[in-house]
């Protein structure tokens, strides 16, 4: 018990909201998520998965629609962006959240990369209006 407390003290030094890829179960997709859609109920809905996750989902979403006899379009450029900002945006209001009880320099350690994530994924949208 006593090593596992300090073992919890070494390794987590405060506690960090991770969002995980709902595909695998594992990997953090709080900063790089990749959209991607999955057939529920007959239906497509957007999913985000983690990068190792987004091939294999891809393959399982077209041999699903291809089993439901569902015709797959690809999704928008820009529906994948929006998705992917408001991701973003959720995870850093999660870290924003009076429930953290965080540091003010661990909330901005934690933000560094979503923002970064979400500059990313806006610059890549206004590019695409630009065209
Ligand atoms: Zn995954």
């Amino acid at each position: 018990m006593g090593l596992r407390l300090q073992t919890n003290c070494v390794t987590r030094l405060f506690k960090v909201p991770i969002y995980r890829c709902p595909r695998c179960r594992a990997e953090d997709i709080s900063a790089d998520a990749h959209p991607t859609r999955v057939i529920d109920n007959g239906r497509l809905r957007p999913v985000l998965v983690c990068r190792n996750c987004f091939r294999a989902a891809e393959l399982e979403l077209r041999i699903a629609s291809d089993a439901a006899g569902l015709t797959l379009e690809p999704m928008p450029i820009r529906d994948g962006l929006k998705l992917l900002a408001d991701h973003y945006l959720d995870r850093l209001a999660a870290i924003d959240s009076p429930d953290q009880l965080l540091e003010d320099d661990q909330r901005a350690a934690l933000k560094a990369p979503i923002a970064t994530a979400l500059e990313d994924v806006r610059r890549r949208l206004a590019i695409d209006v630009a065209r």
